[in-house]
């Protein structure tokens, strides 16, 4: 069910000034950037060794990265793991009981169905299961 860590999500209040670290100071490369309106953020993906980092800067201080800076801070936000199958892996974790915040499939960067399991119910890590598109 589970193939590999898809990438790294960190919260950012200025995607062009978090690029100048990443990039210019850092070192890394991006090799995609999109604007996803249904999560209200705009993405920067930058890839180390067969995963990605993903920069995300809210388009509206209501949005769920908005609220997330303004309580915690800039920071890591969430950890990517991707599946085969991911609503066969929300129903089974939804029968066991295990708290979804979606609990239907949403839209995500580069196409991908993304949903995201509830911190209370990993131990404090917000968990994304995203499905990659078939090509
Ligand atoms: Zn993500």
């Amino acid at each position: 069910m589970f193939r590999k860590i898809d990438h790294i999500g960190i919260a950012v209040p200025n995607l062009a000034e978090a690029l100048r670290v990443y990039r210019d100071t850092l070192g890394f490369t991006v090799d995609h950037q999109q604007r996803v309106e249904d999560q209200q953020v705009t993405t920067a993906f930058i890839p180390v060794g067969g995963t990605h980092l993903e920069l995300l800067e809210p388009t509206s201080p209501d949005s769920p990265i908005g609220k997330f800076l303004a309580k915690r801070g800039a920071g890591l936000h969430h950890v990517a793991i991707a599946v085969d199958d991911i609503e066969a892996a929300i129903r089974d974790y939804t029968s066991r009981g295990i708290r979804m915040i979606d609990p239907k499939p949403r839209l995500g960067a580069h196409g991908k169905k993304i949903a995201f399991v509830h911190p209370k119910s990993t131990g404090g890590i917000l968990l994304e299961l995203c499905e990659t598109p078939e090509k």
